[in-house]
């Protein structure tokens, strides 16, 4: 079974890659082994939930946009620091361009409800106030590592104890019991997800050509807006296939 993602140009297939073997994902950087999907003539891999990921979702910290799946930050700096961590990333964001909000995948698909064995309490899900935000309360120190937790980013927490959790400190070994954004399934299932590419007749132009130019619905007027920007980051993307076509060409 070949799969065509649609970040890169050759047909994918699920492999078994071993634990140990240093192979990264393309997708978010980081080891990947188990099942995946590859293409060996580029190296290029992606783990289930990478691949499988949404071409746009509807994220509740971020109520007032779709947010986008990018496959390279749009910033000239080549990275996002991301909004529900706050650590760094270099490829696949889940990305609103208005507002310069960017989510790690895995950070896009924390579930809304966990158990953990640190706390005898469920844990939800609490968003921070982004990067920028002043810190007004002292912050206080997480459940498992004991360094501080700072108001900007999310936690796990369960407020009646006041007691909080990292995410990354949490997520190595909580169980998710609910999950909260649109589309966001719990399990990567090894099937073709909508990351994958899908021929859609008609996006992006209407049959009567030119729309008119005042649009007074406020939702159809963020539609369009939307579609300007995926343009623009399509165009992108494209720049980006183009240049590391030529890198790949330049080492055989
Ligand atoms: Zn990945
Ligand atoms: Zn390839
Ligand atoms: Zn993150
Ligand atoms: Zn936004
Ligand atoms: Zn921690
Ligand atoms: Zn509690």
């Amino acid at each position: 079974m070949e799969y065509k993602h649609f970040n890169h140009e050759h047909n994918l297939a699920i492999f078994e890659l071993q634990a140990g073997n240093g192979i990264h994902c393309s997708g978010c950087r980081t080891l990947c082994s188990g099942s995946a999907y590859a293409c060996w003539k580029c190296n290029f891999f992606l783990h289930l939930e990478c691949g499988n990921a949404n071409r746009s979702m509807e994220h509740p910290s971020h109520e007032l946009h779709h947010l986008t799946l990018v496959p390279c930050p749009t910033y000239s700096a080549g990275s996002f620091v991301c909004n529900a961590c706050g650590a760094p990333g270099s490829s696949f964001s889940y990305c609103c361009p208005l507002c310069e909000f960017d989510l790690h995948i895995r950070c896009a698909l924390l579930p809304a409800i966990i158990s953990h064995r640190a706390h005898p309490h469920e844990l939800s899900l609490t968003y921070g106030l982004g990067p920028q935000a002043k810190v007004s309360s002292p912050p206080d120190a997480c459940g498992i590592c004991h360094k501080l937790v700072d108001n900007k980013f999310w936690t796990y927490s369960c407020g009646p104890c006041k007691f909080q959790l990292h995410t990354s400190c949490a997520t190595p070994e909580m169980v998710p019991i609910s999950y909260q954004a649109d589309g966001v399934s719990g399990n990567a299932a090894a099937e073709a997800g909508p990351g994958f590419y899908k021929e859609e007749n008609g996006s992006g132009s209407s049959p009567n050509g030119s729309k008119p130019a005042e649009v007074e619905d406020p939702v159809l007027e963020t539609q369009l807006e939307l579609m300007r920007l995926q343009q623009e980051l399509e165009l992108s993307n494209q720049l980006a296939k183009m240049m590391a076509s030529y890198n790949l060409s330049s080492l055989v």
